[in-house]
């Protein structure tokens, strides 16, 4: 069984329709995935009739939260995406993040930069539930401003750039709680592995259920660094691509075996 367990569409800043990844992970090889759009679970649905069985899409969300230490994304999966107050978080976080944008556009204004938000929202396509600075940075290389995406999120917009905003929606605690109210797994994503011993105490007594640990680019030894501190926590293990596009190669170039995450997909009745 091959399984990658974060991916993302258009719905928030991943290049491929909701449907179009459920049939790239087909293609892929892929037998279980998860759809995990940032603070959006508007296309969880249309994948999940695209995959017509042939794969199986687990619903789930990718929150930001403030901490500390800077932005943390706090994973929900077998979240329930007729949950209400889920919903009422999708909607409230679609325009905090249109207003973060449009601080964001003002702060590179200011340094004589314009791009004006309906340029980022030509970038990011069809219109997202979620708009993000992978958007931005496209517009900011589309008007060039920037010479790669890469260059965008250095110069510019990356989390210690100077036009870069955070999306201060949530803290870890107050999104283990929103998962936990729909139903359901928290996982700590890419998680840093010197800010784990530290913090992973609190987000544990906060109801974290697992951490993400097997993801492309982590070598071996550090993977299983993470899976046994977690095993010292008794949390769930969880891996995936955190796939955005073709530009991170072909979907299913990487997978998790069951064997790497079967405690995680007992627990959710896969
Ligand atoms: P946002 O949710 O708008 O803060 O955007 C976060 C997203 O930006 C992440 O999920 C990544 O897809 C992307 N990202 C963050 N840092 C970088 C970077 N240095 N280079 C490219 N993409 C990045
Ligand atoms: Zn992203
Ligand atoms: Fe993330
Ligand atoms: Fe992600």
């Amino acid at each position: 069984m091959r399984i990658d367990l974060h991916i993302h569409s258009t719905a928030s800043d991943g290049s491929l329709a909701p449907a179009a990844v459920a049939e790239a992970a087909r293609l892929g090889g892929l037998h279980v995935i998860a759809l995990a759009d940032h603070d959006t679970i508007a296309g969880i649905a249309s994948a999940q009739v695209a995959a017509t069985g042939a794969v199986h899409v687990i619903p789930a969300i990718e929150l930001s939260t403030y901490h500390s230490s800077g932005e943390l994304h706090m994973l929900g999966y077998f979240i329930n995406p007729q949950h209400p107050e889920l919903i009422e978080y999708g909607d409230r976080a679609s325009g905090a993040r249109e207003t973060r944008m449009r601080d964001m556009l003002a702060r590179l204004g200011g340094s004589g930069i314009n791009v004006a938000f309906e340029e980022v929202l030509d970038a990011a396509g069809s219109k997202p539930s979620s708009v993000g600075r992978p958007h931005l940075a496209r517009a900011l290389v589309k008007r060039g401003y920037a010479h790669t995406v890469s260059d965008a999120f250095d110069r510019l917009i990356g989390d210690h750039a100077p036009a870069f905003v955070p999306t201060r929606l949530a803290t870890p605690a107050e999104a283990i709680d929103l998962i936990h109210g729909a139903g359901g797994l928290a996982v700590w994503a890419h998680p840093r592995s010197e800010l784990l011993p530290g913090e992973l105490p609190a987000f544990v007594e906060a109801g974290l259920d697992g951490v993400e640990c097997y993801r492309p680019r982590v070598p071996h030894p550090e993977s299983e660094r993470i899976a046994r501190i977690a095993a010292e926590h008794e949390l769930f293990v969880t891996g995936g691509s955190d796939w955005h596009g073709e530009w991170q190669g072909r979907l299913g170039d990487f997978a998790v075996g069951r064997d790497d995450v079967s405690e995680f997909l007992d627990a959710g009745g896969i």
